[in-house]
């Protein structure tokens, strides 16, 4: 049962390396064919002959891990009232990725959570209030994003300066800092517009004790 939030929170969540290990299968199963996993100093894999067919065989992706903690924290974010989707970018070859995206899902969350896939290649086209992402840059898309990114750590993407989860037990941390500073923003931006002499927004006047209510105060006389 979902807790009552103020408003609605959509949490967008890419899956491959962010919710599904594809790091640890692709590398195991490279290295079990005798190459040396290369450094991952880039999120795009270089056109690797080696690596595509281990990516694009049936049972690749419905066979990933999960990443540690990130089922429970999912689930969490239900329980806290936040509206999770799966926000997933397939390989162009999708005979099996797509399909097994779908499975993969079902297998660790269940059929109804099948209904929260979105399928973008363009995330920018995808509406929700944040995206948790491996991808160093999946702002760059036909429109400017509505949702905030937040990456979720991976050797690749570990200098970029921006909010991250490093690990899933974090989540809660980071979104909830991250709509503090949004409020804050917003009763700064509230304030900067109300300009009537002798009024002021307060956020925490005493007439709405213990809510996010707020009241624009008289000090004249
Ligand atoms: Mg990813």
């Amino acid at each position: 049962m979902s807790q009552q939030r103020s408003s609605i929170q959509v949490i967008l969540i890419d899956m491959d390396n962010t919710l599904a290990d594809f790091e640890k299968s692709a590398k195991e199963k490279y290295e079990s064919k005798g190459f040396i996993w290369p450094d991952r100093t880039d999120f795009e894999f270089s056109d690797d002959t080696n690596l595509r067919p281990i990516i694009t065989a049936k049972g690749f992706f419905e066979n990933l891990d999960p990443i540690p903690g990130a089922i429970d924290a999912v689930k969490e974010m239900e329980s806290l009232g936040f509206v999770v989707f799966f926000c997933t970018s397939p390989l162009t070859q999708y005979l099996h990725c797509v399909p097994e995206k779908y499975t993969w899902i079902e297998r660790h969350f269940g059929k109804e959570w099948v209904k929260r896939i979105i399928v973008a290649k363009d995330k920018t086209m995808v509406i929700g209030d944040y995206l948790i992402d491996d991808k160093p840059n999946p702002e760059k898309g036909v429109l400017t994003p509505v949702w905030k990114h937040i990456l979720f750590h991976q050797e690749y993407n570990k200098s970029l300066n921006r909010q991250r989860i490093t690990d899933w037990c974090d989540w809660k941390k980071i979104i909830f800092q991250e709509e503090e500073e949004e409020e804050s923003e917003y009763w700064d931006k509230l304030s900067e517009s109300i300009k009537y002499e002798n009024y002021s927004v307060d956020t925490r006047c005493s007439c709405s004790p213990g809510q996010k209510a707020w009241c624009i105060c008289y000090s004249g006389r």
